[in-house]
């Protein structure tokens, strides 16, 4: 610990103590006395980050000064720690104290921030509305203080207006759009959306961010990934830089955590991410995040952690209908300037179902072949782009479709060939049918059992292998089978 503390800026109110060479001895154990108590109460963390670096200046007539390393530490123990440091100061010396503090000399900062001391400050009312630019005096009054801006980390292409909305993302997109239109303000604090890979989920949390900045300029937003926030701390913990760290974090208007089910299992990670997350949360400040599961599914996620999630609102993304990824696919184009035939993306549209990012990289490689290999684009081009898209084509062949062709083919009703009669007429193309079954769609021999009258697997296969065999055997049935098959994928 420093000795010497009296190198400060030359600010009016510090010069009217007299320049000490040693530490006062009095305040230095008042304040090992107050530190024993906080301990008990406040998180080892906490405690860590907060307490262990103030160092105990003076005490003089019913005032205990503090030196605390910058000038947002103060904002922070001035904001979190008020009343339990005045409270413990007080108590440990036996009479009424106020905390003063000083900021450390090393601090970087203008030579107007070196010494606070809590002062009701005047807020002119317009700047009151701007959350972006109000920190919060010792008195729990908003005071305005303009906080440089910080890069956002957001992609500008991720805006409401880019989003598609359906069924599928409805709720969660008017939830999105109801925080980026008064953040901080609704009960939908934190938001988390949550969905499978490739839903929209970053593309909707950062809508937020974008539109908040566009409103607001001033607004200190912030977007990263559960994953930059991991590697950030742990570096800060190394680096022994965990105020500065906190210092950051504790100044967001608007943090968005994108996959926060990287945070799983990192429980120090986690523990820090809960204090920051109440301290914005305290100041009013938004919180948005996103996962892959609903944060009850998250296994190796807090506890305490989960329940604060809790207090907002969480909603689901899922996966978009036939008409949404069309739509999607139109609004790409122009976005990207690409003209491509409505048959064509309805043809991508159904064959790439899941993920809108392969939807995406569809039309994209459509796009680059069509120009590179001066091809026009048709749906043959289109086929070859989804196989080594999705590296697989999907045909999209259901087995419903199996048997109303077949049922057609051999004039024999559907249901019939779903059950339970043994009649040769109809277990033959019963067979063919689940044959195709097995061929063109991705069900398993389970499911296509459960569509032909609740058989079990091993029907499934004997049926299969009786059409392969009557096929070497039989050209005319091979004819037929083939045929079939035909028909059914030249449906694309
Ligand atoms: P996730 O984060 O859920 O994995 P992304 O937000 O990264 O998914 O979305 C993948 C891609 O799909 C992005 O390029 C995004 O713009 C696009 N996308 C997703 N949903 C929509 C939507 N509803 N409207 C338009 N584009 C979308
Ligand atoms: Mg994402």
């Amino acid at each position: 610990m420093e000795t010497e503390y009296f190198t400060l800026n030359p600010v009016q109110e510090v010069e009217q103590h007299a320049p000490q060479t040693t530490i006062d001895l009095t305040a230095h154990q008042i304040w090992q006395d107050c530190l024993s108590i906080i301990q008990g109460k406040v998180s080892n963390l906490n405690y860590k980050t907060w307490f262990e670096p103030i160092i105990p200046l003076k005490f003089e007539q019913n005032r205990f000064y503090l030196q605390v390393p910058s000038s947002f530490f103060f904002e922070w123990i001035e904001e979190h720690f008020y009343a339990l440091i005045n409270d413990t100061l007080s108590r440990a010396a036996g009479a009424e104290i106020s905390a003063q503090y000083i900021i450390s000399p090393d601090e970087d900062s203008s030579g107007a921030d070196t010494y606070k001391q809590p002062t009701l400050v005047p807020v002119p009312q317009t700047q009151v509305e701007d959350f972006s630019t109000t920190t919060f005096s010792s008195t729990g009054v908003r005071s305005f203080a303009p906080k440089p801006p910080i890069d956002s980390g957001l992609k500008p292409k991720y805006t409401f207006d880019q989003y598609v909305t359906g069924e599928s993302n409805q709720f969660a997109n008017a939830a999105a759009l109801a925080v980026a239109n008064n953040p901080g303000g609704t009960s939908f604090n934190p938001l988390v959306v949550y969905g499978g890979v490739g839903l929209g989920k970053t593309h909707l949390i950062q809508a937020i961010g974008n539109q908040v900045l566009q409103s607001k300029k001033q607004v200190r937003v912030l977007y990263l990934s559960s994953e930059r926030f991991t590697v950030d701390f742990v570096d800060a913990i190394q680096k022994n830089n965990i105020s500065e760290f906190s210092s950051f974090y504790g100044n967001v208007d608007l943090l968005i955590v994108d996959d926060i089910q990287f945070f799983t299992g990192k429980e120090k990670t986690q523990d820090y991410f809960f204090h920051i997350f109440n301290a914005l949360h305290q100041q009013g400040k938004q919180i948005v995040l996103s996962s892959d599961r609903s944060p009850k599914e998250l296994k190796g996620l807090n506890d305490r952690l989960i329940s604060r999630f809790q207090w907002g609102l969480t909603t689901d993304i899922q996966p978009p209908d036939l008409e949404t990824r069309i739509a999607i696919l139109k609004k790409k184009c122009q976005a990207e300037h690409v003209d491509i035939p409505h048959d064509i993306l309805e043809f991508i549209a159904s064959n790439v179902t899941t993920n809108i990012r392969e939807l995406e990289g569809c039309l994209i490689s459509l796009a680059a072949r069509a120009s590179l290999e001066q091809r026009k684009i048709d749906i043959e081009l289109a086929k070859d782009v989804i196989r080594s898209v999705i590296g697989e084509f999907r045909t999209h062949i259901t087995i419903e479709d199996i048997q109303r062709l077949v049922s057609q083919q051999f004039g024999i009703p559907e249901d019939l060939l779903r059950g339970k009669t043994r009649k040769q007429e109809v277990v033959n193309p019963r067979q063919i049918a689940m044959y195709l079954a097995k061929e063109l769609t991705n069900s398993s021999l389970k499911t296509i059992g459960l569509h032909f009258g609740g058989r079990d697997h091993s029907t499934v296969i004997h049926a299969y292998q009786t059409v392969e065999d009557n096929m070497k055997m039989n050209p005319k049935e091979r004819q037929v089978v083939l045929s079939l098959k035909g028909k059914l994928e030249s449906r694309l």
